[in-house]
């Protein structure tokens, strides 16, 4: 059955960047945020699982797209062009933490439209993706990057906070203009405070006050001009964030085993052996080989990489590692547990997609209790959601079999990340991993969903079903507006 939909409604989705979703719980619980706290109480209040990497970028392609992030093109904040498809580039390789953030856009998937593509009018503000909004991207142009970035290097937080509170201003302007069907407004104050005072810290609970008064204020435009009744508001997460109290200096140990490394901002390391390209802080992918064009798969790095891959696995700050045996098979290690396959059956239709679990000597890397088989991505998601490794199934197969993945990807174990250099502030919260913590987002929706919403990819076909236009694309996510 599907969800009532009226066909001339509007969704202001407001995404609540790094904000976990206990403190978002306990901020409404505690009464601080009373007009959120109505939407709750007329709708629902979710735990959803982010793509992997945990990380902003990559994630945000989930609620706007509907899909993997690598499937789109991103497989991480940082990753190496092996295939040299970047069209404008000095190096063949992104990182998203600094300037290339203006390539995002273009770095997704042409093909895969954009909730502000297929909802129009749309507008957008502080979005790290925004393609297609027709009516402003608010935050992306070269002023802004101006007013931003002076903060953004000191790390000075109010100040970060200031020019985000003026993104906010303009977009409630446009938005009383425009009246778009669709606007997407990011507040990323929460992340930013997290990673420099810790995810529970009260200046992060404070940054809340900022999705509060935005809602509030559309809100109250919307009632003003006689159209409250056609807008919804949601908000959503797009990763979450964990306490981190070492810093392994992942380059610098591989520069000790006598490899060449090409990592950000050292870009031009000549005849390099390895491009590391972390991201998050929590997770990395290493590239092997980086000169060669063409990705291989492990069975043919084996013979050189084997005891690197083994020496990696014995270093405290690692969690899993995994490797891809072909374009369906992934290999995940934990050093302890020891190693098993995920192995993905591809399909046409998202629907008919399978996923398989498979112990390696009973190995458990992923604390699943044993083999599973043939599992659709409803039900991959429903076995792994106890876990320490939520959605691990399908979130690592998407994400290591894709085009632009590394050869070895790496997820940090709990209180590390995996960059000690070149960092503007210190980190005391990070994220990135496949760890519980930092893959859990919290969605906040103003109706009530006809089934459990899963993932952050299930916002956007949702959002469709929400404003009464037909879903003719692929997604991944699964309307949590229809109950089948
Ligand atoms: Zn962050």
């Amino acid at each position: 059955m599907m969800h009532d939909i009226t066909s001339s409604g509007h969704l202001l989705l407001i995404v609540a960047d790094g904000l976990r979703p206990d403190v978002l719980a306990e901020c409404l619980d505690q009464g601080d945020l009373p007009t959120l706290a109505a939407l709750r109480t007329r709708g629902s209040y979710h735990t959803v699982t982010a793509s992997f990497p945990s990380v902003t970028g990559p994630a945000y392609v989930p609620f706007l797209m509907g899909r993997h992030p690598a499937r789109a093109g991103l497989p991480g904040l940082r990753w190496y062009d092996r295939a040299r498809s970047l069209s404008w580039a000095p190096a063949p390789a992104r990182s998203y933490a600094g300037i290339d953030i203006w390539h995002v856009d273009r770095d997704v998937d042409p093909n895969i439209p954009t909730l502000l593509e297929l909802v129009r009018p749309s507008l957008s503000a502080m979005s790290m993706l925004a393609r297609g909004a027709s009516h402003g991207r608010i935050g992306r142009s070269i002023a802004w990057m101006f007013r931003a970035a002076p903060s953004h290097f000191r790390g000075d937080l109010e100040g970060w906070r200031r020019v985000e509170q003026l993104a906010t201003r303009h977009f409630l302007e446009r938005f009383a203009q425009v009246r778009p069907r669709l606007s997407v407004l990011a507040i990323t104050s929460p992340d930013k405070f997290a990673h420099q005072r810790g995810p529970f810290a009260d200046i992060v609970r404070r940054s809340v006050q900022d999705i509060e008064h935005a809602a509030a204020s559309a809100l109250a435009i919307a009632t003003r001009d006689v159209w409250r009744d056609a807008l919804h508001i949601w908000v959503v997460g797009d990763h979450g964030h964990a306490t981190v109290r070492h810093h392994d200096d992942l380059h610098g140990w591989l520069e000790s085993e006598s490899l060449r490394v090409l990592a950000h901002p050292g870009l031009f390391t000549r005849r390099a052996d390895v491009a590391l390209m972390v991201g998050g802080n929590a997770m990395a992918h290493l590239y092997l080989t980086p000169g060669d064009r063409t990705r291989r798969w492990w069975p043919d790095h084996e013979p050189r990489w084997h005891t690197l891959l083994m020496r990696l696995l014995a270093r405290p700050s690692v969690d899993l590692l995994a490797v891809a045996e072909s374009p369906t098979i992934t290999r995940v290690h934990h050093a302890e547990r020891g190693a098993a396959r995920i192995i993905h059956q591809p399909s046409a239709h998202f629907a008919l997609e399978r996923w398989s679990y498979a112990p390696i000597d009973g190995g458990d890397p992923l604390c699943l209790g044993g083999a599973h088989a043939a599992l659709d991505a409803s039900d991959a998601w429903t076995v792994t959601e106890p876990s320490p490794y939520p959605d691990a199934l399908v979130q690592l197969s998407l994400l290591m079999t894709s085009a632009r993945a590394g050869d070895i990807l790496i997820s940090a174990a709990e209180g590390w990340d995996l960059r000690a250099r070149y960092e503007p502030v210190t980190h005391v919260s990070t994220h990135g991993a496949l760890l519980r913590e930092q893959m859990l987002a919290p969605l906040l929706l103003d109706v009530i969903p006809a089934r459990t919403p899963q993932r952050t990819a299930d916002v956007a076909p949702s959002a469709l079903d929400l404003l009464g236009v037909p879903g003719t694309h692929a997604f991944e996510g699964r309307s949590f507006l229809r109950a089948r």
